[in-house]
C-alpha cells in the first residue's frame, strides 16, 4: 500500500495523517500548537503518525499564511515564533521526502474538491469564513497557487471601493463585512445584545469554532457576544442579528459573483466556523446572488456548505502531495 504524509498547520492545532490514493486516512494525530518551538512539536507529531504505517512517498503541507512559495517560508499571523520560517525545507530535511507547501485555505479548497462538497466540479472556489476570510481556487482540477502562493485571497477583494478601511490596508474588503468578528461588531454597534441562553436554546451544529469578537464574556448577561451567539439569535428571529447576516451574506455574494465572472468557477464551497450558522447565512446568500449576479453563467454558480469541515485542509494537503508525486512514477 502506498500513501503520502499530509500536514495541516494552524494557530491552534497541528494535524498530520497518512493518506492513501483514494483519500482514506491510514493513521492520524493532532496536538495543540505550542507558542514556541513549533518545529519540535511538529517533528514529534510526524514521528507518531509515520511510526506504524507504510513509508510515505511525499509530504504535503497546508499552513496558515502568509507564506512565500518561492522560498518555502511561512509567517503565520497567529504564530509569532515563525517569521520567514523555512517550513518546506525543514520538513524535507526531517522526513527526506519531496515536500509541497500551500496555504491552508488553498488546501481546504483542494480537499473539498477531491473528497467533499465540491467533488466532481471542474473549477471551484473554497472559502473559509471564520475570524478572517480565506480562500483557494481549484481551476480545471488543479490548485491555483500563484507565483508566491498567495492566489485565492478572496477575503481581501474589495466589494466597495468607498467602504471601510480594512486591517490589511485596503478598503472595502469583504472580510470587513462578512467575517465572524466583523458581523458581531456591526451587530453590537446596531443595538444587538446576545440573548441569554435557555436550557433548550443551546445549539451546537458543528465541531468548528466561531471566534469571539471580544475574546471574553460580555459582562451583563454572561453570554459571549460571538458569531455563535449571533447565529443563534438570527435563527431565533432577532432583527439585528438577521440584518448582520444579511449584510455579511450580501458582501460574500458580491465577491462570489466577481470570482465567478473572472474565473468561471462552477462551485463555491463555504466552510469555517461562520458557515455552521447554516440557513441564516446561506438563504440570504442565495437571495443576494439572484440580485448581484446578472450573466447566466455567473448566477449558475452553485454554493454549498463544506462537508469535510476541519478535515478539509488535511485532505487537500494529501492531494497536494499526490499531485506532486503521482503513484507508479
Ligand atoms: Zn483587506
Amino acid at each position: 500500500m502506498t500513501c503520502v504524509l499530509a500536514i495541516d498547520i494552524g494557530g491552534t492545532k497541528l494535524a498530520a495523517a497518512l493518506v492513501d490514493e483514494a483519500g482514506s486516512v491510514l493513521c492520524s494525530a493532532t496536538r495543540p500548537t505550542p507558542r514556541t518551538d513549533v518545529m519540535s512539536a511538529l517533528a514529534a507529531l510526524i514521528a507518531e503518525v509515520t511510526e506504524g504505517g507504510p513509508p510515505p512517498l511525499a509530504a504535503g503541507i497546508g499552513c496558515a499564511g502568509p507564506l512565500d512559495l518561492a522560498t518555502g517560508a511561512v509567517s503565520p499571523v497567529n504564530m509569532p515564533s515563525w517569521r520567514g520560517f523555512p517550513l518546506r525545507e525543514e520538513v524535507q530535511k526531517l522526513t527526506g521526502l519531496p515536500t509541497v507547501l500551500a496555504g491552508d485555505a488553498q488546501c481546504f479548497a483542494l480537499g473539498e474538491h477531491w473528497l467533499g462538497a465540491g467533488r466532481g466540479s471542474e473549477s471551484l472556489l473554497g472559502i473559509v469564513v471564520s475570524t478572517g476570510i480565506g480562500g483557494g481556487l481549484v481551476i480545471d482540477g488543479a490548485p491555483l497557487l500563484g507565483p508566491t502562493g498567495n492566489a485565492g485571497h478572496v477575503g481581501h477583494m474589495s466589494i466597495d471601493p468607498y467602504g471601510e478601511r480594512c486591517e490589511c490596508g485596503g478598503r472595502g474588503c469583504v472580510e470587513r463585512y462578512s467575517s465572524g468578528p466583523n458581523m458581531v461588531r456591526w451587530a453590537l454597534a446596531n443595538g444587538w445584545t446576545p440573548a441569554a441562553v435557555g436550557t433548550n436554546a443551546a445549539i451546537d451544529r458543528s465541531n468548528e469554532t466561531v471566534v469571539a469578537a471580544t475574546g471574553g464574556p460580555s459582562a451583563p448577561s454572561g453570554v459571549q457576544a460571538d458569531g455563535r451567539a449571533l447565529a443563534r439569535d438570527a435563527a431565533a428571529g432577532d432583527p439585528v442579528a438577521l440584518a448582520a447576516f444579511e449584510r455579511g451574506a450580501r458582501a460574500l455574494a458580491g465577491m462570489i459573483a466577481s470570482v465567478a465572472a473572472a474565473a468561471e468557477v462552477t462551485t463555491v464551497v463555504v466552510g469555517g466556523g461562520v458557515s455552521a450558522a447554516g440557513e441564516v447565512l446561506f438563504e440570504p446568500l442565495e437571495r443576494a446572488l439572484d440580485d448581484v449576479a446578472g450573466l447566466p453563467f455567473v448566477r449558475a454558480v452553485e454554493v454549498k456548505q463544506s462537508t469535510l469541515g476541519v478535515r478539509a485542509s488535511l485532505a487537500g494537503a494529501a492531494k497536494l502531495a499526490w499531485q506532486a508525486h503521482p503513484p507508479n512514477v
